[in-house]
């Protein structure tokens, strides 16, 4: 079961003696002082028993890994600076040159942006596997196969893979698996238990949850944060070693920042999904485009596996995106993108402003996976905290804009 609200703010908490506040403090600390030698050679920072440096965790940060854990329903987290750094992080910790590394056609950009660069000049191959296709998954598994990492739904062009039947794939073969859960924040399914059709199976998942905190957790769009989840002791210990060795270290202050969001995580969450929701429904219905793509909406790629996966009335993120109808130029929808008046144009999700960016999907694509049938332009949407019925005046006005 995806975690409750309930459990991320009557988590647990030990205020110093005497303070009985339910806040906690923001330790900052390069220097953690020890009171003898024999205590400085005795403390273990890999474990949570005790503090040795700042980099290693101070209580701050310790907290907010523990509730990350609690919200994946994981046994163990890592934070790293960004999103992108927990995925960098995993891709440092367990490949080594001759792997390779698997990633979904519709991967988060910078992570194929990793695997071109990095990860091939040290000797790592990647190959793209088209995410709705288990077969095209296990097909691509060879010998020197270490990671294969899952993502639900695509990034921006949103299709929702059959995510457990991907899982499954790993864990026949004996592959580590990594999932971005970043669109489901731990809320619209849990990483580690997939099933279909409501019913839960335990221990289904993946092996590794990854987390851009930047997003919903942070929810203010001022944070910058990723984390990195498991339940496996060693794989955990592999990773924090790594995370070690490369020196990963987040702020108080920003780690403050997402524990201050995390409590109203869901009340967003679920505000977001169903301003989107209303919105996709509504642009669904205009002939200006061809195609909503939103995974909890009837008709998009993918919307029987978010079904099984996340349920009848399931969650989802405040995110979609529109393919317009061919007939409208580049020109024309880049048009409609710069008279948005209350959407603002940038990267980024999760926060109170709606954001809007058009991509050239192709661009993106392996071509030879031909994982992309539209003509149209892509324009990805972001939902915000605005009154739901301004976006769609804003959205209706900018429209006027395409010609
Ligand atoms: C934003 C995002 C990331 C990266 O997060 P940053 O904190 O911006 O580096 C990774 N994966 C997904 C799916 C994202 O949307």
């Amino acid at each position: 079961m995806p975690a409750r609200p309930t459990d991320l703010i009557h988590h647990r908490y030990v205020p110093p003696a005497g303070f009985e506040a339910l806040q906690p403090g923001v330790f900052k600390a390069s220097t953690v002082l020890f009171p003898n030698v024999a205590a400085l050679r005795a403390r273990d920072w890999k474990h949570k028993d005790g503090y040795t440096y700042g980099l290693h965790g101070t209580p701050t940060t310790f907290l907010l890994e523990e509730r990350i854990a609690t919200l994946e329903g994981a046994r163990h987290c890592l934070l790293v600076p960004s999103g992108l750094a927990a995925i960098s992080a995993v891709n440092c910790a367990l490949l080594a040159a001759g792997d390779e590394v698997l990633l979904p056609d519709n991967v988060y950009g910078p992570s194929k942006a990793l695997a071109e660069g990095e990860l091939a000049r040290w000797g790592v191959s990647h190959q793209r596997y088209d995410p709705m296709k288990p077969a095209d998954l296990e097909r691509r598994i060879g010998p020197k196969t270490r990671l294969v990492w899952l993502e639900a739904p695509g990034s921006v062009t949103m299709e929702f893979p059959p995510l457990a039947q991907l899982a499954q794939v790993c864990r026949q073969r004996g592959i580590t698996s990594a999932l971005d859960n970043t669109w489901g924040a731990g809320l619209a399914f849990n990483g580690f238990d997939l099933g279909t059709g409501g019913r839960v199976a335990p221990g289904s998942g993946a092996d590794i949850v990854v987390h851009a905190l930047t997003k919903y957790p942070s929810g203010g769009g001022d944070v910058l944060m990723g984390s990195i989840a498991t339940r496996d002791d060693a794989l955990h210990i592999k990773l924090k070693l790594s995370h070690m060795r490369m020196g990963w270290g987040v702020g108080a202050n920003d780690t403050e920042s997402v524990l201050r969001s995390l409590p109203s995580l869901e009340l967003r969450y679920r505000a977001q999904d169903a301003s989107a929701r209303a919105l996709a429904r509504w642009l669904q219905a205009r002939p200006e485009v061809a195609q909503v793509l939103h995974p909890a909406l009837e008709g998009s790629p993918g919307h029987e596996h978010w079904r099984a996966l996340c349920g009848d009335d399931g969650l989802a993120a405040g995110l979609f995106s529109v393919v317009f109808h061919e007939r409208h130029e580049p020109a024309q929808v880049d048009a409609f993108c710069d008279a948005l008046r209350l959407f603002r144009l940038g990267y980024s999700w999760g926060g109170p402003v709606s954001l809007a960016v058009p991509y050239d999907i192709p661009s993106m694509r392996s071509a030879q996976l031909g994982t992309w049938p539209y003509r149209g332009v892509l324009v990805r949407l972001a939902i915000g905290l605005e009154d739901t019925a301004d976006l769609q005046a804003d959205l209706e006005q900018a429209l006027r804009a395409l010609g």
